[in-house]
């Protein structure tokens, strides 16, 4: 197992960081360097400058219009685009692409694929529901077959940017009879179909990212169906995978880890940076060395993939490890500024908010990050649902 990057890597690197560099806008960088809202339009036209370059769909195989890369040129990629300030690509692309790849027909595949990778569709993720989350398979959401059609009735929540979005891949109850896992579907749904509302849900970091979506008498194509009716849960399965093996976030962690370091830096603990005090900064040593053990977990992981080797229960650890690191950061982060970041401004996280601020935007927008913080260890599977995972996987349960 050589975890060395070669000199093509290398070069694949300098590639990377050269055309963020250069074509990533600055009002977007800005935004995302001071941890701000972005707006859809933002996402789009970065997403759209990665696709005229051939890499709007870094996940994927070139047959299907994507880049071809290799897990490591893949980590590469987030982590260059993520230090250096670019949006994250929106996660659907990497989660519907290869599900339609492995189990949709092939008008699915005609139709859809080229639509999403070059953003002409934005798609959201339906699979939560009240009373179903970490127990996805009691989900109730119903769709009955009626001739040509399904008919869909239910609710969904917790659907992340769903006012963004035109199209939602949704898990739907088909079936009530043996195990709850054997009566599922997955239906792809256009937004805009009769019957359907969103409602937004305010976050504690006051965005309005997520929706609870309704669903009332709803008529879906039954060729929207992806693999057979009642199999859904394997494709579900399948498309988790895709999710957690793109949440090892070294890019983000890496982001975090410099943000503290220069915030720690120009707070003052009587007239000195706090960086300079011994006990807070044997903090920061230690997330930086919790952050090596996390990119070289990856490396591993990405190595046993390269060898056909399943990489099992550190796939787990990579989300574990983002979130320890992700969530350590941002409260080091609220300690460095003190009685300063209590004040809550969200406000702050808007471009171009005009508020009258005693202290550096930095500071204002900690609290609100600090909260945000604390969705990463509930998304893709709870902390405590992912040890318990772990758990059994290792002890062999
Ligand atoms: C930022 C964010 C984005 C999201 N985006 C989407 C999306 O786009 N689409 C979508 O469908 N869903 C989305 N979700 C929902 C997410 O998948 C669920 O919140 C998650 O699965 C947990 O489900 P729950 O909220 O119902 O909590 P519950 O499952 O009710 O869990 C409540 C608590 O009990 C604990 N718990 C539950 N079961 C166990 C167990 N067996 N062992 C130990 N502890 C347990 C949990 O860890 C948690 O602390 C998102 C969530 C967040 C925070």
């Amino acid at each position: 197992m050589d975890l060395n990057e070669s000199a093509e890597e290398q070069a694949f690197r300098l590639e990377v960081r050269a055309f963020v560099r250069d074509q990533l806008p600055v009002e977007i960088r800005d935004k995302v360097l001071k941890f701000q809202h972005l707006e859809k339009s933002d996402y789009v036209t970065w997403h759209r400058i990665l696709g005229a370059r051939g890499w709007g769909a870094p996940t994927w195989p070139k047959e299907y219009g994507g880049t071809g890369w290799s897990g490591v040129q893949r980590v590469i990629f987030e982590q260059e685009c993520m230090e250096a300030g670019a949006p994250r690509l929106l996660a659907a692309v990497n989660m519907i692409g290869p599900i339609l790849m492995r189990y949709g027909t092939p008008e699915q595949q005609a139709y859809f694929l080229p639509k999403t990778r070059d953003m002409d569709i934005v798609w959201c993720q339906g699979y939560s529901e009240p009373g179903a989350g970490s127990d996805l398979a009691s989900l109730r959401t119903r769709a009955e077959r009626q001739g040509d059609h399904y008919v869909v009735n239910g609710q969904k929540i917790w659907t992340s940017l769903s006012l963004w979005a035109d199209w939602v891949f949704a898990l739907v109850r088909t079936s009530s009879e043996g195990k709850p896992q054997e009566g599922i579907s997955f239906l792809l749904i256009d937004l805009n179909t009769p019957g359907i509302t969103r409602r937004p849900i305010r976050m504690i970091n006051g965005s309005m990212e997520f929706t609870e979506v309704f669903f009332d008498n709803v008529n879906v194509p039954a060729s929207n169906l992806v693999h057979e009716k009642n199999k859904g849960w394997s494709v579900a399965k399948h498309l988790l995978v895709h999710e957690r093996s793109a949440q090892a976030d070294i890019g983000l962690c890496k982001r975090m880890l410099r943000r503290l370091k220069e915030v720690a830096t120009t707070c003052l603990k009587r007239g000195r940076p706090l960086i300079e005090d011994q006990r807070f900064r044997d903090q920061v040593v230690r997330v930086e060395m919790d952050l090596l053990a996390h990119e070289w977990t990856l490396l591993r992981v990405l190595s046993m993939i390269a060898n056909k080797r399943d990489p099992g229960p550190e796939t787990f650890v990579l989300k574990l490890g983002a979130t320890a690191i992700v969530q350590k950061a941002s409260e080091l982060l609220m300690e460095c500024a003190g009685p300063d970041a209590l004040p809550y401004v969200a406000e702050a996280l808007h471009e171009g908010w005009q508020g009258d601020l005693p202290n550096a935007l930095e500071i204002h927008t900690l609290a609100a990050n600090y909260f945000d913080w604390r969705r990463i260890s509930i998304y893709g599977g709870t902390s405590e649902v992912t040890k318990g995972i772990m758990s059994k996987m290792i002890l062999g349960l």
